[in-house]
């Protein structure tokens, strides 16, 4: 069907009023759970074929992390869409205030491929639980998940109300030139400007969930091991190819040789081998060229290692790297992992101010003061002390972006109001009021405003 048609389809039915109806809302975010749990397996071998994904971190990353945004939705939907009372001022007494979470009409969302379940169907769970229809256009470098999706969504929901449109940049181009209430992105800080531009010509506005080069700190003041086995995890999860994986390592001088060995540890013992079922592969040969071109074998102190055929890259650590390295100059998405050491804390933090925003920043300490230093100072879109990527699966924090990184957010409550109007209305009483603000003005008038206010 052509795309003008649903969209059109969608905005007629989204005047019909069913969507703002809080049942209706549940009875379709119940209906995508059991739809999600009715077709696990599939989701498994769709992902499985596109870049080798494991079930367990199928389940732990994408399945899970959307039954959970649906139970959170469930649950708090009720409290969450009620017309929130609020103050009123003085000049308008006797009246009162209300704030209503209103819908914005048709979304369109723009999925990436490196969690193709969790940031596709993400962003739509939120915009029905805001009452919204949405187009969803998943990546279709993820082609087997982009179909999946498709499948789950367009035979089980009326396409006036939810539709998944396959397809890439043509397709993409094509939805940009309609006019939708919201566009929903995520990707890459590249296309993102694209989806900006296009944007503004409708005045739509925007969510832009981009990349960027998030740092990991580690001070001599860090419990090193527990600092080892995180990093590793959050770096080498999904072979790297996480937006908020940490991108390279800030290491204090003076521990460089015992963290570096306790790297290496930790990867040897997370078994991230070439026939590992486990360890995710490379989505395409076009990021693979691109990434073992970043590998300088004189820098390779762990790994480095590959396999073109089967798309492995072993986990890579890249030793003394240097600011003015092509490898510092973007950001990474795969699984290596450049190491540069600092020698005062603050110089490590300047560093980062040199750069653009990162999407996420985290932090190896038990010191307060590097803490405090660290929250105060830097300007990322989220992070973690003593942590790595965990922030994400917290719902209370809203999850996005900040200059290059991108602009808005979403989870949880946040998530919500991303997809919501927040409508002020003032109700007033039909008597009670002085006559001083109604013409014809005088000097009398104006002083006992000027007293009033
Ligand atoms: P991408 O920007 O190449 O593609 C994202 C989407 O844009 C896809 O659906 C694609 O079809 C579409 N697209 C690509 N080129 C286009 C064009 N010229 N015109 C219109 N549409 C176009 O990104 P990607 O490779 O899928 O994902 C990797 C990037 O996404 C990384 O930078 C990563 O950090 C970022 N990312 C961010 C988040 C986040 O939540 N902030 C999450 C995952 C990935």
């Amino acid at each position: 069907m052509e795309i003008e048609k649903i969209l059109q389809g969608q905005k007629d039915f989204f005047k019909t009023q069913q969507t703002k109806n809080i049942a209706f809302r549940k009875m379709y975010l119940e209906k995508l759970r059991n739809l999600l749990i009715a077709n696990e397996d599939m989701l498994y071998e769709a992902i499985n074929k596109d870049f080798g994904k494991s079930k367990f971190d199928t389940f732990t990353t994408e399945i899970s992390f959307l039954l959970k945004d649906i139970d959170y939705y469930l649950k708090n939907l009720k409290s969450l869409s009620k017309p929130k009372k609020v103050g009123t001022n003085l000049v308008n007494q006797l009246g009162s205030s209300k704030i209503y979470s209103d819908p914005l009409g048709c979304i369109l969302v723009i999925g990436a491929w490196n969690y193709p379940y969790q940031l596709s169907l993400s962003p739509l769970i939120a915009a029905i639980a805001a009452g919204n229809c949405c187009i969803l256009k998943p990546s279709e470098i993820a082609e087997n998940t982009m179909m999946a999706m498709a499948t789950i969504i367009n035979e089980n929901f009326p396409s006036d109300y939810l539709y998944v449109y396959e397809g890439g940049i043509d397709e993409t181009t094509a939805l940009l030139h309609l006019k939708f209430d919201k566009i929903f992105f995520t990707g890459s800080t590249k296309v993102g400007k694209i989806i900006y531009k296009a944007a503004a010509e409708h005045l739509t506005p925007v969510v832009l969930e981009l990349g960027g080069k998030s740092p990991a700190i580690v001070t001599k003041e860090a419990n090193l091991e527990v600092a080892a086995k995180r990093i590793v995890w959050g770096k080498f999860l999904n072979a790297g190819q996480t937006c908020v994986a940490p991108d390279y390592v800030l290491l204090e001088e003076s521990i460089q040789e015992q963290f570096m060995e306790m790297l290496r540890k930790y990867i040897k013992e997370f078994k991230y081998e070439p026939d590992s079922e486990q360890y995710t592969r490379i989505i395409n040969r076009k990021n693979f060229q691109r990434l073992i071109h970043l590998i300088h074998p004189e820098n390779v102190y762990f790994g480095g290692h590959f396999d073109e055929e089967k798309l492995y890259i072993e986990p890579t650590i890249l030793n003394n790297s240097d600011w003015n390295e092509d490898i510092m100059q973007e950001e990474i998405f795969g699984p290596i992992l450049p190491v540069i050491s600092f020698q005062s804390f603050n110089s490590a933090l300047n560093s980062i101010l040199e750069l653009e925003k990162p999407l996420a920043a985290y932090l190896f300490t038990n010191n307060a003061e590097e803490k405090e230093l660290f929250t105060r100072k830097l300007s990322f879109g989220g992070g973690c002390i003593n942590d790595t990527v965990m922030h994400l699966s917290n719902d209370n924090l809203p999850f996005g972006g900040v200059g290059n990184s991108g602009i808005g957010n979403y989870h949880g409550k946040f998530g919500f109001e991303t997809f919501s109007h927040q409508k002020s209305v003032l109700e007033k009483t039909t008597w009670g009021e002085p006559n001083i603000k109604y013409p014809p003005y005088s000097e009398k008038k104006l002083s006992w405003i000027k007293r009033f206010l």
